[in-house]
């Protein structure tokens, strides 16, 4: 839920720790002029609704039906990204990480929560807590697993450490009996989650999970 909802102002006791920690923050920064409450509901209406996973999902279709783009995208992911129009305003580089039947990409912050929001939206929770950042590392197949991915001994993972600089997006397989899908049904296979490489695309048959 946004800190920024106008819904419950009366009644705070829904809200977590981390949630009155920003609403008193914010109140404070507003109070001393230094924020603009309205520029700041407009930034996080921005990656929870304009933005989010949709613009990623419309990058990994693009990629599917037309190697010309998939080309580029892997060449040289953030200049791919902007031609569609979905520019970093985190002036970060991107890396696109192509899964394949052999190899099998994830991502996480170690550190924090760095993530490409231009392309994913907002970051879920489990990505920030702490078990998935330390043990995606230790126990990738574990943890895949746990996400109802189970991934066979033939299969190599790989797990990528996001920092401030460089982000990832997994370039999910396209799945099989997608062909002749129109691009826009296409993306809405590629969840969020095959993004980050937690699960594959959807099926055509069983839909967005
Ligand atoms: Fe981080």
């Amino acid at each position: 839920m946004s800190p920024h909802s106008d819904s419950g102002h009366d009644d705070h006791s829904h809200l977590s720790d981390t949630e009155l920690r920003v609403r008193s923050l914010e109140s404070l920064l507003t109070d001393k002029g230094l924020v603009n409450p309205e520029a700041l509901d407009a930034i996080v209406d921005r990656y929870e609704n304009k933005i989010g996973p949709r613009n990623g999902s419309r990058v990994v279709a693009r990629a599917w039906v037309d190697p010309d783009f998939k080309q580029r995208l892997l060449e040289n992911a953030s200049a791919a990204i902007d031609s569609l129009g979905y520019t970093s305003t985190q002036g970060v580089d991107m890396l696109v990480l192509e899964n394949t039947p052999t190899v099998h990409n994830v991502t996480v912050c170690t550190l924090c929560s760095c993530y490409p929001w231009a392309v994913l939206g907002l970051p879920p929770a489990w990505y920030k807590s702490f078990p998935f950042r330390s043990r995606v590392v230790k126990d990738p197949r574990g943890v895949l697993q746990e996400f109802g991915l189970k991934l066979g001994a033939g299969i190599e993972v790989r797990v990528w450490d996001s920092t401030a600089e460089l982000r990832y997006i997994v370039l999910p397989e396209r799945p099989a009996g997608t062909e002749g899908m129109s691009e826009e049904a296409l993306a809405d296979l590629v969840t969020r989650n095959s993004m980050i490489g937690t699960e594959k695309a959807a099926n055509p048959k069983a839909g967005k999970s």
